[in-house]
């Protein structure tokens, strides 16, 4: 018994400085996050996602544009009654993965309704758009295939893609020369997929699809979009940057999201030839072995859909509030990337200026949030307004923060690119008198002078 105690003793020991090496080394993986400035802070909403929500530790109403909600469905009340009757007729959950006992009639009508509205054979729902596209590759490409994949596709995409055999072409983003490069060294595969966003979430940049489609048919390839940052809204039927650029019959399979427009509950499906979506059944692994699509969630974007189905009206409200947006932005001095999108990125350049501005916006009631390196290159921090349906027009003019929180700010950055105007720029600031100073920032060169000037500049 005494040798069995020791040992248990030694063994316990052994186990606990185990563990101690563990959390030390998560401890230090956590301090380089805080010490890289990357940490990413999570501010808790306590009221329901819409235009105006309440922030823990924030008093009073915050004008909210962080969130996907651009067609305002978040919290529409006709999606909201859909969900509790859902759940009143349905139940909360089926206890099941869907080839077991987890299909109801409200999966397969809203597997129709989604095929229906992006004019395609048919659809699968998955948990998730992440799972749509970890769920896809593997199964539609094998190691005599080929992806060439733009470098700025979303995370999911990268996953799903790591987890297929195909050989991988990273294209340069939206680069059609390049794209049609990987094409030709990678013509002896047997079957090509070109894979993009359909509009890429840090830019609210839309993928040249024409081109695209062009290339892939030249070099007999397919092509796959994700749209979750355009179904429901963009073209004039709302169906997608594929109907936007006319090439609804052109782009093969599209992976979108039931988490952003249609409702922002949560869910993903793919719309494809019905050849594909019965293979995904068959073989999808996030489809296969994860549980179905609560009633609830199924019921609130079924009814999203339908309101898209009968009208584009809330897509067109949601554009007009973007172009004022957009225009009173630009008017103000500020460079607002991307062109018609509902992602508008106030563009700063510096990591520590956006962060600030989006503090003060927080002061005065305007929760938006600062985006700096790694989540986008060094040097193109930004602030990332999102514009909703449900925000009205007075909500829109309170931009006029962000030129109230410029101004508290002693510097502001002027991105110009180039070292030698960088440098010309700073000396006629010099023969004006202002306030300049001129440094190397990364890849481009920077001005840091004082806002009021920085808007003179623009201005002029
Ligand atoms: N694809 C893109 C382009 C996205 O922006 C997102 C979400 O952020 C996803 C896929 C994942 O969507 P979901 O939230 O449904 O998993």
């Amino acid at each position: 018994i005494f040798i069995i105690r020791l040992f248990c003793r030694a063994l316990f020991r052994a186990y606990a400085a185990a563990a101690q090496a563990a959390l030390s080394v998560l401890e230090s993986e956590l301090d380089a996050i805080r010490t890289a400035g990357t940490w990413k802070g999570e501010r808790v909403i306590t009221s329901r996602q819409g235009p105006r929500i309440s922030v823990d530790g924030s008093r009073g109403d915050i004008l909210n544009f962080c969130a996907n909600n651009y067609l305002g469905l978040s919290s529409h009340p006709e999606v909201v009654k859909a969900g509790i009757e859902a759940l009143q007729k349905y139940g909360a959950g089926l206890s099941s993965v869907r080839f077991i006992c987890g299909t109801q009639s409200i999966h397969k009508n809203l597997e129709e309704k989604l095929a229906q509205f992006h004019e395609r054979e048919d659809c699968i729902l998955y948990a998730s758009c992440f799972d749509a596209n970890a769920g896809l590759f593997e199964v539609l490409l094998g190691p005599d295939d080929a992806v060439l994949s733009d470098e700025l596709n979303h995370a999911s995409i990268i996953d799903g893609i790591r987890l297929c055999r195909a050989k991988r072409f990273r294209y340069k983003h939206m680069d059609l020369n390049d794209l049609e490069e990987k094409l030709k060294e990678s013509q002896s595969s047997r079957l090509r997929l070109v894979v993009t966003d359909g509009v890429f979430s840090m830019d609210g940049d839309v993928a040249p699809l024409q081109g695209i489609c062009d290339l892939a048919e030249q070099y007999g390839a397919l092509v796959f979009i994700d749209e979750c940052h355009a179904t429901g809204f963009l073209g004039p039927r709302g169906r997608g940057t594929d109907e936007l650029l006319g090439v609804m019959d052109r782009v093969h399979i599209v992976n979108s999201t039931l988490g952003k427009a249609l409702g922002g509950a949560a869910g993903g499906y793919t719309v494809g030839p019905k050849a594909l979506i019965e293979l995904l059944r068959q073989r999808s692994r996030p489809y296969l072995f994860s549980n179905s699509l609560p009633p609830p969630v199924v019921g609130c974007a079924t009814r999203a859909v339908e309101l898209l189905l009968a009208s584009n009206e809330i897509a067109q409200s949601m554009a007009a509030k973007t172009m004022r947006f957009r225009n009173n932005m630009t008017q103000a001095g500020f460079t607002i990337s991307g062109t018609a999108h509902p992602i508008c990125p106030v563009m700063l350049g510096d990591a520590r200026l956006a962060s600030l501005m989006a503090d003060d916006m927080l002061k005065l009631g305007v929760y938006v949030i600062g985006f700096s390196y790694p989540v986008v290159p060094k040097g193109k921090a930004r602030i990332r307004v999102q514009i909703s349906a449900a925000h009205t027009d007075e909500d829109i003019d309170r931009a006029e923060g962000f030129t109230i929180s410029g101004t508290a700010h002693p510097i502001c950055p002027v991105m110009l690119g180039d070292a030698r105007l960088a440098s010309l720029m700073a000396d006629d600031m010099l023969k004006l008198g202002k306030n300049k100073k001129v440094m190397p920032f990364n890849v481009s060169w920077i001005i840091y002078m004082r806002v009021a000037d920085y808007l003179n500049v623009l201005l002029s």
